[in-house]
């Protein structure tokens, strides 16, 4: 049985965040070609003049454009095993975008099948390039390609698509500010290859009341039952759980140790911490240096800039708030200014590390930004959580506050898993459609290339140590 459509899944990138066929076909290997889609003159044939860069030899933008999608291709194809030379129908075109906000690209399955030759389990959608190597022959309805890939040509424009750098088309990873090709090819093409459920996450809707492979090992970790046990409104449920769903597939959840760290914490305690001590949830900060498994330790200190409230460091300090935080850990508010403006504002005051607390209600999660020279370790806890701290603060001295604070990591616990050390996936309380359930969890360390965003340390590997996307690959059949 066949389903033909495009299962496209969009990657966005949020200005704020840091989001030639010539392999040879051999039993340890795929071949993946790039079916050019454009219309002369635009996309991949687009004839502007360009300098090589980064070991993309192409002298035309539509050539470096070709070439960067063929070098991500290699890649997957040099990890892939596959009889079947898997085709991807690529295009450059224009997509939705905002000064702010683009869709980088999207891409997925073009067909799925069923009850082919050999299939695994009876009854369950395939995705077309999966199918046809369990098969050991092509399934495709001929001249269709396995996988659809559309990418934005006009990100970077000035003035409406994320204005700036654009796409780096290098394969050296020397993006900077750039968004790497490359590391969003190799994405896109894990959600054609199936990296995505074709079940709907925001109805809990089966295609033709027929599971997909993913929704077998897409697991409530809380009841133990899979999405391929559950009623669609089961699934709805589940799907906007915050990080009730995990992934439990065995060769994902075997590389988990050695791919994910430590989760981050907070841990207070102290003459005067009171019912503020025990271990704080975290969010994590993507500058400065990582929690590491010696913990800064210090008075934990707030920045008073009203009465009764908590300061925001948005500005340099002032002389009673830097003798406060000098040696100390600075706790500060959520709010105004970028997140560096403040641990650079505590910094510069001689603070050891710096907590902030939350301005709204959620649970924690991470801090944007970056900024080289930032050296003290930064977390951030909940609003809850901010106020609770604050009111152990209220005996203190100008320098002392009884109230002892380490940023540590809890090595029982590794960063994005669920108590059975499973990786979450991404399942935030707001359905994010096409998002939402078909990427991992953000709360990975380090990140991961299947989170809902690209950020800016990820590498070109699709394995362990570093990455868990070719072992789920694995686990529903590759
Ligand atoms: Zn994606």
């Amino acid at each position: 049985m066949m389903f033909a459509k495009s299962f496209t899944t969009p990657l966005r990138r949020l200005a704020t965040l840091l989001l030639s066929c010539a392999a040879v076909a051999s039993a340890q290997a795929a071949t993946i070609t790039i079916v050019n889609q454009n219309a002369p003159g635009v996309g991949f044939n687009d004839p502007t003049p360009v300098t090589p860069v980064g070991g993309n030899p192409g002298t035309t933008l539509g050539q470096q454009r070709l070439l960067a999608f063929q070098h991500a291709a290699d890649i997957w194809g040099a990890t892939l095993t596959s009889k079947v030379p898997i085709r991807i129908g690529a295009s450059f075109v224009p997509l939705s975008c905002t000064e702010n906000s683009a869709v980088l690209g999207s891409a997925g399955a073009n067909e799925i099948w069923s009850d082919f030759t050999n299939a695994p389990r009876p009854g369950t959608w395939y995705p077309s390039a999966l199918a046809s190597k369990l098969a050991g022959t092509d399934v495709s309805t001929p001249g269709e390609p396995h996988i659809i890939a559309r990418f934005n040509s006009r990100l970077g424009l000035f003035p409406d698509c994320l204005p700036g750098p654009g796409f780096y088309l290098g394969f050296d990873r020397n993006a900077g500010a750039a968004i790497d090709l490359v590391t969003v090819l190799l994405h896109e093409m894990a959600h054609g290859l199936g990296f995505q459920t074709f079940t709907d996450d925001e109805t809990g809707a089966e295609i033709l009341g027929v599971p997909s492979i993913w929704d077998y090992y897409l697991v409530d970790n809380r009841t133990e039952r899979p999405w391929v046990d559950m009623t669609d409104a089961e699934r709805v449920a589940s799907a906007i759980s915050g990080n009730g769903l995990s992934w439990n597939g065995p060769i994902v959840t075997a590389a988990v140790p050695q791919v994910l760290d430590p989760r981050s914490r907070l841990t207070v305690g102290g003459s005067a911490a009171g019912g503020a001590a025990g271990n704080y949830d975290v969010g994590d900060a993507s500058f400065g240096p990582p929690l590491g498994a010696t913990p800064v330790t210090g008075q934990l200190m707030p920045v008073v800039e009203a009465a009764n409230a908590l300061g925001q460091a948005c500005t340099p300090l002032d002389a009673l708030n830097a003798l406060a935080v000098r040696g100390n850990i600075a706790l500060v508010s959520r709010g105004t200014c970028p997140f560096v403006d403040k641990a650079r504002n505590v910094q510069a005051a001689g603070a050891i590390g710096m907590v902030v607390a939350d301005n709204a209600p959620g649970d924690p999660t991470g801090m944007s930004g970056a900024d080289p020279s930032i050296t003290i370790p930064s977390v951030r806890v909940t609003q809850a959580a901010g106020a609770s701290l604050l009111g152990a603060l209220q005996s203190r001295s100008r320098t002392r506050s009884g109230v002892v604070a380490s940023l540590g990591i809890d090595p029982a616990r590794l960063a994005g898993t669920d108590t059975r050390r499973r990786i979450l996936m991404y399942t935030p309380t707001v359905n994010a459609p096409g998002s939402s359930v078909s990427h991992y969890t953000t709360e990975a360390k380090p990140n991961q290339l299947m989170e809902p965003s690209i950020n800016s340390d990820l590498t070109h590997e699709v394995t362990p140590p570093r990455d868990l996307t070719y072992p789920l690959l694995q686990d529903i059949g590759w």
